[in-house]
């Protein structure tokens, strides 16, 4: 185990619902320190830099259009193991899925619209977090 870093959004259906502030406190609660924050809204080419991954994807057009649909939060977290411990944190894609008690079991309401993103390893959690924050903004 290391000391290191991922990257998460609270994603617009979230925000909306008002879950923010009950995720960011499970979130801490779990022993993640919050390195960054910031409330944005991406543009929907924005979003769709963010998941360049997916653009083949059937899905991506979607995703785009919901992840601009809305305000964000974009954090920068860190503990030790955080991309592995987050993604147990948040749960499976797919709210179905995701286990009781997991973030996305607890908030997310469809497979699109799964309330949380997390970093899938260190290398995707250092480019997330360096699109949204400055190292200045880092602490
Ligand atoms: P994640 O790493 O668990 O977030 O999942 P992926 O990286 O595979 O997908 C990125 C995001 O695309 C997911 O979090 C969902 O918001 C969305 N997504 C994934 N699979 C599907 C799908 O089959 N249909 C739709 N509409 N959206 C999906
Ligand atoms: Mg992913």
């Amino acid at each position: 185990m290391t000391t290191n870093r991922t990257f998460t959004m609270i994603k617009p259906d979230a925000v909306a619902d008002g879950n923010s502030g009950a995720i960011l406190k499970i979130i801490e609660e779990a022993g993640f320190r919050i390195v960054a924050l910031k409330k944005t809204l991406l543009t929907k080419e924005r979003a769709g830099e963010f998941y360049a991954v997916h653009a083949e994807r059937p899905f991506y057009n979607d995703l785009c259009n919901y992840m601009s649909s809305g305000p964000i939060y974009a954090a920068i977290l860190e503990k030790e193991n955080a991309v592995a411990d987050f993604r147990t944190l948040i749960g499976a894609t797919n709210p179905a899925q995701a286990a009781e008690g997991t973030i996305r079991k607890l908030f997310a309401k469809s497979i699109e619209a799964n309330a949380v993103h997390g970093s899938d390893s260190d290398e995707n959690a250092a480019l997330e977090g360096s699109f949204y924050f400055s190292k200045t903004e880092q602490f």
